[in-house]
């Protein structure tokens, strides 16, 4: 069999879709089509796709939750695999490794309900471990920093590699892997170090945490916060964004959230499309700029095509 004939037949075999709308795979609900989508549960399964695209020739992206994503209106060519292995094991009394399309949400009440601690903060993060890994993903003082052991991932090249939490440069919502040299490295796993706790406590923190959340964000569809906290200011994105005049400005379905303004809405699902989400974005960037000479780098990953003209 050709290399580009065994990529066919595992799409075949996992019941790929060709067209696949994106924005049904994102939080914020938009982006365009993917030339083929596949839903992947089985860790196995995701080395041996993944190595067949890469033999091939053919672009595979990664998605978890779609909640730190932006998929421009051309959608995205090659494959794109939805990552849904959720597997967890023990391997120590208060060691876990756990698959990287955990959601945090999921893991953070069953290691809570399991007496383990740790992991409470990431309770209202809507998105999968794997994918929070790339910015280090964090709440409320702490981040997956605190808590990572090390990973496997796949290497561009297919191999199957391991690293320590301290190679990965993990900073404010940056890593090697989001920033650095590992952007085409594959996350498999991550090993967590937790801690003894009592399932009632960390329960009563998650709940807590959630009810923080239902005070201090809007719901709905967006992209949560869409820019990271400069370091060249005190003030927070979402401060800057404010003190801009733009708390509630509209482009097209994007809109700037009236209670938290570093996020960004999508009002109308039906007609929303990426360009609004990102004319609304470099808007934001020129007024902080031009107000407060601080450059605002998004925090979600911007991908895909641009739609064709015309
Ligand atoms: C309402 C809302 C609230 C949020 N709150 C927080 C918060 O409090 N703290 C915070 O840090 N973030 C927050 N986020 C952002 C987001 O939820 C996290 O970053 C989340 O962990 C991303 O996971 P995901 O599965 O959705 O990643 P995706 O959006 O699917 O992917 C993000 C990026 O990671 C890549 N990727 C995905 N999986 C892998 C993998 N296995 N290996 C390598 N690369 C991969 C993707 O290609 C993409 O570039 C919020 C987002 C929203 C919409």
């Amino acid at each position: 069999m050709t290399r580009g004939r065994i990529l066919q037949a595992l799409l075949q075999e996992l019941n790929a879709r060709r067209g696949e709308p994106l924005g049904r795979h994102t939080f914020v609900q938009v982006g365009g089509p993917a030339d083929w989508f596949v839903n992947v549960r089985d860790a196995a399964a995701l080395v041996d796709l993944v190595r067949a695209a890469r033999c091939a020739g053919t672009p595979l992206t990664m998605l978890g939750a779609g909640s730190n994503v932006l998929i421009r209106d051309g959608g995205i060519r090659g494959v794109v695999l939805k990552n849904e292995t959720r597997g967890c094991r023990n391997v120590g009394e208060t060691q876990i490794e756990v698959e990287s399309g955990i959601r945090f949400a999921a893991l953070a009440r069953s290691t809570a309900r399991a007496g383990l601690a740790g992991l409470e903060w990431a309770a209202g993060i809507p998105g999968a471990i794997g994918g929070g890994l790339p910015t280090n993903a964090g709440a409320y003082g702490s981040d997956l920093s605190d808590v990572l052991v090390g990973i496997r991932a796949i290497a561009p090249d297919g191999a199957l590699v391991e690293f320590e939490a301290s190679e990965l440069a993990l900073g404010y919502r940056t890593s090697r892997l989001r920033d650095g040299d590992l952007q085409d490295h594959i996350v498999t796993s991550l090993t967590l170090q937790l801690r003894q706790g009592d399932t009632y406590t960390s329960l009563a923190e998650i709940d807590r945490v959630e009810g923080l959340r239902k005070t201090n964000a809007p719901s709905g569809p967006s992209l949560g916060s869409t820019f990271r906290n400069p370091t060249s200011d005190e003030r927070s994105a979402g401060q800057l964004i404010e003190e801009a005049g733009l708390k509630g400005a509209v482009i097209g379905a994007a809109q700037v959230s009236e209670l938290h303004a570093n996020y960004i809405l999508n009002t109308d699902v039906t007609h929303a499309r990426a360009a609004d989400f990102l004319t609304l974005i470099a808007r934001i960037q020129e007024a902080v700029q031009s107000q407060f000479g601080v450059s605002l780098e998004p925090e979600i990953a911007v991908i895909g095509e641009e739609a064709p003209r015309g």
